[in-house]
């Protein structure tokens, strides 16, 4: 059971970081800089190129390099994420711990098993003494997949597209092509206040929101489900949140609702934004929309036809990719013009849970395929 992976994995959980959005500032468990040190160190021992890039204050990327012996003719990225979410009993679950065939605590799904399967396979690969002839390999651990993903964000804007990128996340060992995006948009409906024994002298907000909330929940839902995409199903809309009015004797004068809206690749803010005042124009509601988020969360479509997405297929065994309804680094790696996938040990249904764990079946695996997968480059 206490394989070199299965050790790393350990090392990785009892070295906390947790994303500061999600801990009160100053907690001396934020912060990725401790497991960029351990990468560092990791990887430094075996030869390897070791370098960080400053995205915010303390956070850092951390990158590794296995150069080839040749002329660099390709460049492949291994893209797993360094920071955790929280969680009431953290303590514990930073303890890591082996039992019936699983690791358990705190990150081992998401994304510490990809950390520890994709440095593994790495690392056995610049032992072994030989490496591909023409192509360089990266580490790039990222800071901050789970909040607004600045690492990836700020790596994708600061260096040139690469030939592919695997984006590390529990995948179950298949291969992703391809998920959805996030749109996330406030409207604000306006009226006019006046007192709640003479209504008629004002114009009810939140009467016109519940008009509003009527529409996105029926006829535009209905008009989302009609289009699909091979591998992600229908868009989706979701009003989550309202507001409006103070007290029962005011007419309200304002009242607003968060909207979260599931893309398809080829949606965009701008055409969700475009349906939905079309939508409203024709059912003579008015709304005016506000911004709630801005980083942008693109849907990620990569041609599963691509000759290095076919040889990480063939190295996982995997015939077909799939999709997944989760976002993550691959989209802003993608925007900027890497071909992006995301593949790796675990579930994805273990991840963000008060017991996560991952299988060591699955863990040992996911390094096999990847050193598979690095072993046939040229
Ligand atoms: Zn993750």
């Amino acid at each position: 059971m206490q394989t070199p992976t299965v050790r790393l994995l350990r090392d990785l959980i009892a070295t906390p970081s947790v994303n500061p959005a999600f801990l009160p500032e100053g907690d001396p468990r934020t912060g990725e800089h401790r497991m960029a040190e351990h990468v560092q160190s990791a990887a430094r021992a075996a030869g390897l190129d070791v370098a960080t890039e400053t995205v915010s204050g303390r956070r850092c990327n951390v990158l590794v390099r296995l150069s080839p012996p040749g002329k660099v003719q390709h460049r492949i990225l291994l893209g797993p994420h360094l920071d955790t979410v929280g969680f009431p009993n953290l303590e514990s679950q930073l303890v890591p711990k082996v039992r019936d065939g699983r690791v358990v605590g705190r990150g081992a799904c998401d994304t510490k098993g990809c950390v520890a399967a994709m440095l593994s396979a790495l690392l056995r690969v610049a032992r072994s003494g030989t490496r591909p002839a023409h192509t360089e390999i990266q580490f790039v651990g990222f800071v901050d997949e789970e909040n607004e993903q600045l690492g990836s964000r700020y790596h994708a804007t600061h260096h040139n597209p690469v030939d592919l990128a695997i984006v590390g996340e529990p995948t179950r060992l298949q291969v992703v092509t391809a998920h959805k995006g996030d749109v996330w948009l406030r409207l604000r409906t306006t009226g006019r206040s006046a007192h709640g024994a003479t209504p008629h002298l004002g114009r009810n907000a939140v009467h016109r929101m519940g008009r509003v909330v009527d529409l996105l929940e029926t006829t535009y839902r209905k008009q989302l489900s009609k289009r699909s995409h091979p591998l992600l199903g229908s868009p989706t809309i979701n009003v989550g949140a309202i507001r409006g009015g103070t007290q029962p004797n005011i007419v309200p004068d304002s009242c607003t609702i968060d909207v979260d809206r599931r893309t398809l690749p080829g949606e965009s803010e701008a055409s969700v934004r475009r349906e939905l005042r079309d939508l409203l124009r024709s059912a003579g509601v008015q709304a005016a929309f506000e911004p709630l988020r801005l980083a942008p969360c693109d849907p990620l479509e990569t041609n599963p036809d691509l000759v290095w997405v076919q040889r990480l297929c063939r190295a996982a065994g995997r015939r077909r990719t799939v999709g997944v309804h989760f976002f993550c680094d691959a989209a802003p790696l993608a925007k900027a013009g890497t071909p992006s996938v995301v593949f790796g040990p675990g579930d994805i249904a273990q991840a963000h849970t008060a017991e996560e764990w991952i299988s060591i079946t699955s863990l040992e695996r996911g390094a096999d395929i990847l050193e598979r997968f690095l072993r046939t480059l040229p």
